[in-house]
């Protein structure tokens, strides 16, 4: 999947030029902006927010947030309080 963004500067959109993990949810991408004009290059921080489906193979090494509408759905199958 191709990750839109837009040059903070200009609006345009930018290109992905390269990405370096710096955990197993935390990455950086750098984005170079496609007007040549303006030219700003710059990095985004992306980082793991929360679990909308959870995975059928756990890394149980990880403490992943879980969307609260997911935790109150897992409760309820559970028969859990919430
Ligand atoms: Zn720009």
């Amino acid at each position: 999947m191709r990750i839109l963004n837009r040059c903070p500067h200009c609006r345009t959109r930018a290109t992905a030029r390269s990405s370096r993990d710096m955990s197993l949810t935390f990455r950086e991408v750098t984005f170079m902006c496609n007007n040549a004009e303006c030219g700003h290059t710059y990095i985004v921080n992306m980082e793991f927010a929360r679990t909308l489906s959870p995975s059928a193979t756990p890394d149980l090494s990880l403490n992943l947030p879980m969307s609260p509408r997911v935790r109150e759905r897992l409760a309820q199958q559970l028969e859990l309080p919430i």
